[in-house]
């Protein structure tokens, strides 16, 4: 199904050295779609964690502390353009690996990533201190420095995307980074690797190391010598990192989960309102944190909103991810197909009406693919209203006035994004305002920007991604004082 995959180097990046498992141990990466090992990869241990830290000190206090802003900006910036130049090759061991469409991958994941790279590149000159008039007798200023040596931790949803809004604020604040990708996915993360080693970065600036999340990861989290970690996952990894990161009181910054409220008013332009809700869930095959996985549809708009959603799910291609035409790829794992799976049979048990998808898929026999899927008729109180799924499983709820519907959107542990769909202004920012979450977007779903930061409320965690605002995770202020008097 999937001819010349492109596999990349599957040793640990560090040091500036591709090289083994000091143990010698290694773990298999899959093809989703063909149910076949794609890789065999070096996992680390703590003997490797350990070089790596001391790597991204030694490249912290000499070489890349000492580069200027620009020149940092420059090497920045050339990543960027070799994601581009290697668009191709990065898309397919994406897809590959992943599961994701090529669509997605080409079009979107590597793409936005090169787009990330060069909008961070341009904040390396521009992180700036104050100085602060107090009083006339001192001259006080602040100094924004790197936070050092910071531990990236990133899920298996999208790989080269998610491993890039870590890496490209942490390098325009001027830290290293280790980076660990989720153990179904570490294939594009070395292929990262390759890149920064070939753009000119001095070794230690950009380590890769793979491994399980409950050795490798928590490895991180407890080591003394790295000074933040920037995790994206589920709200229950974050909360094992922040107690662990707690013992050496590390900054941390938490990306996690979500329910993410999807609201459709009946003054809305509905036709976009089915896009938009149809994109909000199965886009990545609904294996998205901010998936719009409780869509709120106003009484009166309901039947018809459902009608044209149905007969929407039911024209997406679902197949072999790298055809251009496929819209829905395989879950990620087996272990993901059945959590999904049980998801939609506890709907069904629960009394949800299951209107479109509702079970497994394969192509050619192989495969770990469900169909995309949506539930009507789903009470509040339902697992499916509640819990994450993390998978193309839509639950549809309905209500009646505007007070409801915030209540209802705001009636889970979470609060990442969030959607409203009307044509009156006045609802639609009265709404925007109202609802507990880190993203609203009205009249679209899912749109991001590297200059918007991006994360969470409640459980789906704190700090941010992307943006102005992301960078102060990645920085320390000094306060000098000089005396004038
Ligand atoms: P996960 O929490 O299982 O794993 C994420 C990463 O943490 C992986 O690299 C994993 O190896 C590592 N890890 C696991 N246990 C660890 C431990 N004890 N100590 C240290 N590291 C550990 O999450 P996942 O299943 O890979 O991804 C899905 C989750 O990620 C979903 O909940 C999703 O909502 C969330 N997510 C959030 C965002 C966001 O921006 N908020 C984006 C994408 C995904």
């Amino acid at each position: 199904m999937t001819p010349e995959v492109p596999v990349t180097s599957c040793k640990l990046l560090i040091n500036g050295q591709w090289t083994d498992a000091k143990s010698g141990k290694t773990f298999a990466a899959w093809n989703p779609a063909t149910q076949e090992q794609i890789g065999t990869v070096a996992e680390a241990g703590p003997e490797d964690l350990d070089a790596a830290v001391a790597a991204a000190r030694a490249a912290l206090e000499g070489p890349w502390g000492k580069m200027s802003a620009a020149d940092r900006g420059r090497l920045i910036w050339k990543a960027g353009e070799l994601m581009l130049a290697k668009l191709d090759e990065i898309s397919k061991l994406e897809t590959a690996n992943q599961g994701k469409p090529i669509f997605e991958s080409s079009k979107i994941d590597v793409p936005w990533s090169a787009g990330c790279y060069q909008y961070f590149a341009g904040w390396a000159t521009k992180i700036t201190g104050d100085t602060v008039g107090i009083s006339p007798g001192s001259f006080n200023y602040t100094l924004k420095e790197p936070a050092g040596v910071v531990g990236a931790i990133v899920p298996w949803n999208f790989p080269v995307l998610l491993a890039t809004w870590k890496l490209a604020p942490a390098l325009a604040a001027g830290c290293t980074v280790i980076l660990k990708p989720a153990s179904q996915t570490p294939l594009t993360a070395l292929k990262l690797g390759e890149i920064f080693t070939e753009a000119g970065f001095p070794p230690g600036v950009v380590q890769v190391i793979c491994g399980p999340g409950a050795t490798t990861g928590m490895g991180m989290a407890t080591h003394p010598g790295i000074d933040k970690i920037s995790f994206t996952g589920s709200t229950e990894t974050g909360i094992r990192i922040m107690q662990a990161a707690s013992t050496t009181l590390k900054k941390v910054t938490l990306e996690l989960g979500g329910k993410s409220p999807n609201i459709v008013f009946a003054d809305a332009d509905l036709d976009s309102a089915v896009r938009g809700a149809a994109n909000g869930i199965f886009y990545n095959k609904g294996e998205v944190c901010a998936a719009g996985s409780r869509l709120f549809v106003q009484e009166s708009a309901h039947d018809n909103l459902v009608a044209k959603l149905v007969e929407r799910t039911g024209k997406l291609l679902q197949g072999d991810p790298m055809d251009p035409k496929v819209r829905v790829g395989p879950q990620v794992s087996e272990e993901q197909q059945k959590k999904i799976l049980g998801y939609i049979a506890s709907g069904r048990e629960q009394g949800a009406k299951c209107v479109a998808g509702g079970e497994k898929n394969a192509v050619n026999g192989k495969g770990w693919f469900v169909k995309p899927t949506v539930f009507t008729e789903v009470k509040p109180d339902m697992k499916i209203a509640q819990e994450e799924i993390f998978g193309p499983v839509l639950s549809v709820l309905r209500f009646k006035e505007i007070d409801d519907v915030v209540r209802l959107a705001n009636d889970s542990c979470y609060g990442l994004a969030s959607a409203v769909w009307t044509s009156d202004v006045k609802k639609a920012h009265r709404v925007a305002r109202a609802l507990k979450a880190g993203t609203v977007w009205i009249n679209t779903y899912g749109i991001f920007d590297p200059a918007i930061p991006f994360g969470g409320y409640k459980m789906s965690g704190f700090g941010r991604d992307l943006g102005r605002e992301c960078l102060e995770g990645y920085l320390n202020t000094k306060s000098v004082w000089v005396d004038l008097s």
